[in-house]
């Protein structure tokens, strides 16, 4: 069975004060299903000594490279020393913002795997893909180069559907909508290797919330969910995960 995941990308927000306050929510009251936290890179160790195991913590991204003259860039080695064992991978906003191709997204896969980090592959098509039909062409091509570059090593992945026209829009895909493009993944995965396609674990992220979380959690398909706006208010985000 696939345990159900709840994971905060807290994006470019947050202090030292919200990382003790949303932590110690977390750990006070800890939820029944996994829970993963993405602080922003300056409060991963704090996030760390917070979370006492029982909450895990990711970065929001990493180098492709090993080590060397890229400055600014975090390694995968860098963020498994401070305690991290988790990474967002291939974010809409990283996609669109820093103009991420699907090889460098690829090679990241690789660097966090090679240093004990689940990365959270995140995939998802834009409001005009959506409305012209073309979101399983878009989904399989984002599926295609992870594929071939990581073969079965993809069941080291966590993959996350992000429908760009539902992010911080307060428009959520419906449960059904949700559903159909989850099972759609599990196809395209079962095509190169079945067991993978009945492991792996599928999240859905795009405006969820505590109202709509039940039904979205409730399909079959759906593991669990990347919450951005509502995982930094610690009710809401708590209300969330019990819903997983
Ligand atoms: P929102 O929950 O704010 O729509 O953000 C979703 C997201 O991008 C999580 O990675």
């Amino acid at each position: 069975m696939r345990r159900k995941l709840v994971a905060a990308n807290w994006k470019m927000h947050g202090s030292s004060a919200l990382t003790a306050t949303l932590l110690g929510a977390l750990v006070a009251e800890p939820p029944p299903c996994e829970v993963v936290v993405f602080p922003p890179f300056p409060y991963l160790p704090q996030a760390v000594q917070l979370a006492f195991g029982a909450v895990g913590v990711g970065a929001q991204d990493l180098s492709a490279h090993v080590q060397g003259a890229y400055t600014g860039e975090v390694s995968a080695a860098m963020l498994h020393d401070v305690g991290a064992r988790w990474v967002l991978v291939g974010h809409s906003e990283r996609r669109q913002y820093h103009h991420e191709s699907e090889v460098l997204i690829a090679a990241k896969l690789q660097r966090a795997l090679e240093n004990a980090l689940t990365p959270v592959l995140c995939v998802g098509e834009t409001l005009d893909e959506h409305e012209r039909g073309n979101t399983e062409r878009v989904i399989a091509s984002q599926l295609q180069t992870p594929l071939q570059v990581l073969g079965s090593r993809l069941a080291g992945v966590v993959i996350a559907y992000e429908p760009i026209w539902a992010i911080g829009t307060g428009r959520t895909a419906s449960a059904a909508q949700v559903q159909a493009v989850h099972a759609f993944m599990r196809s395209q995965l079962a095509a190169h290797d079945a067991k993978l396609s009945r492991l792996i674990r599928l999240l859905y992220g795009g405006s969820v919330k505590a109202a709509n979380a039940p039904e979205l959690f409730a399909q079959p398909d759906v593991d669990g969910g990347l919450v951005g706006g509502a995982s930094l208010l610690a009710e809401e985000f708590l209300a969330i995960c019990v819903a997983a």
